[in-house]
């Protein structure tokens, strides 16, 4: 069970045929096809097989067995026919019409072929995956390590769980919705706790982060302010900076680096920012280095169903409930787009990625990232 929502890291290969045998897919008779002619015919019932049993002998030529489902054929017998289709006293069952070769059989490696691939390296463990590894006696298979992503909030203003704000203070939100994203992207999140907006003690703590980690992930303090320290703390670490500010909304004053090869994402503060900005960089680099060959979202084309509008310069990535509507689903905004109101995360489905200076009027077509299954659920 342990390998469930694990990323396969061999393939899986069949060592056996399913279904071992020709067997029964209903309660019946089995019968050899060309003894049926279409006028009824009386055929002398030879042996009874019940699932988890072998037949007696093979069936002969006006002969039928009394079978069930999932019971091996035996040897001579091609079809099988249900047993609310016949008349029989026990001794002799009569059967009216033709009975077509292969009718109610389940070949042997209908399912699975020796030798055949069943499951291919780098998707993810589901259900259906669970139950054909234990079919083909594999109790145990390789999975990827999850990579080890550190977190670290920062700001002065910052109360953690279990601590009473302060004066001025805030609940410390993106600590634990950042971890809760790391563990739904098959990461494994370390808490690396809160920091003020301290320079030294930024920079000490990042290095403990870069000693445990594969990636690194902070969270405020990398916009233009004079408390804004986390870029000059990852340099002080010795993190290399890549790109600092994309232009979206939310999440401009997104930074990337790298330590060691280690991939270092500074993530803006506001906590929709923070995660929108986790979904579209830190997600995908989660997703390759966890070894899956799925690294994006789905994207779909609906319909919107009130006007989206994002203006200003930045793409728009503008929160969204995908709703059920005529033959699909259409998006309607979440309500207020402030990157402060993480209820409007809450609501979302998906993130409407919208063009600078854009307006989608409702009826007219948007693309939405889809963040989560459309399972219907109260919010
Ligand atoms: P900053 O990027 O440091 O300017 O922070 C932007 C906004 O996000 C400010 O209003 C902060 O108080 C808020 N903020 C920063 N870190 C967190 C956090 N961990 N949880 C909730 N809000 C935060
Ligand atoms: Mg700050």
């Amino acid at each position: 069970m342990a390998a469930l929502g694990r990323v396969l890291a061999e393939p899986i290969v069949s060592r056996s045929l399913i279904p071992p045998w020709a067997n029964s897919s209903m309660d019946g008779y089995a019968v050899r096809a060309r003894d049926t002619r279409g006028d009824p015919v009386e055929l002398a019932v030879v042996g009874r097989i019940i699932a988890g049993t072998l037949p007696s002998r093979p069936l002969r030529a006006g002969e039928a067995m009394r079978i069930f489902t999932g019971a091996p054929l035996p040897e001579g017998a091609d079809a099988v026919v249900p047993q609310e289709d016949v008349a029989a006293d026990g001794e002799r069952v009569t059967i009216t019409g033709r009975v077509a070769a292969g009718a109610f059989v389940r070949p042997a490696g209908e399912d699975v072929h020796v030798g055949d691939v069943v499951v291919q390296p780098s998707g993810v463990i589901g259900a259906a995956e669970v139950g054909l590894l234990a079919t083909l006696g594999y109790a145990q298979v390789r999975v990827f390590r999850r990579p080890r992503v550190a977190i670290l909030s920062t700001g002065n203003e910052l109360a953690d769980l279990g601590t009473e704000p302060g004066p001025g203070q805030i609940p410390n939100t993106n600590t634990y919705s950042l971890m809760a994203q790391v563990i739904e992207a098959g990461a494994e999140p370390i808490n690396l706790g809160v920091v003020p907006d301290h320079l030294e003690a930024i920079t000490e703590r990042l290095r403990w982060g870069l000693a445990a980690a594969d990636v690194l992930v902070t969270s405020a303090g990398v916009s233009v302010g004079e408390l804004d320290l986390v870029r000059e703390a990852l340099e002080r670490s010795g993190a290399e900076l890549h790109l600092w500010k994309v232009s979206m909304r939310p999440g401009k004053p997104i930074t990337f680096g790298t330590h060691a090869g280690r991939p270092v994402f500074g993530l803006p503060g506001n906590p929709v920012s923070a995660m929108v900005t986790f979904e579209l960089f830190v997600r995908p680099a989660l997703r390759r280095m966890a070894g899956a060959d799925s690294v994006d979202r789905p994207r779909l084309r609906v319909p919107a169903l009130e006007m989206i509008a994002n203006p200003g310069s930045r793409r728009g990535y503008l929160r969204v409930t995908l709703t059920p509507d005529t033959g699909g689903y259409g998006a309607r905004l979440t309500g207020d787009q402030g990157s402060a109101i993480l209820r409007s995360m809450v609501l979302a489905d998906g993130l409407a990625v919208v063009a600078p200076d854009t307006t989608i009027a409702a009826g007219e077509p948007v693309d939405v990232i889809l963040l989560r299954s459309l399972e219907p659920r109260s919010r």
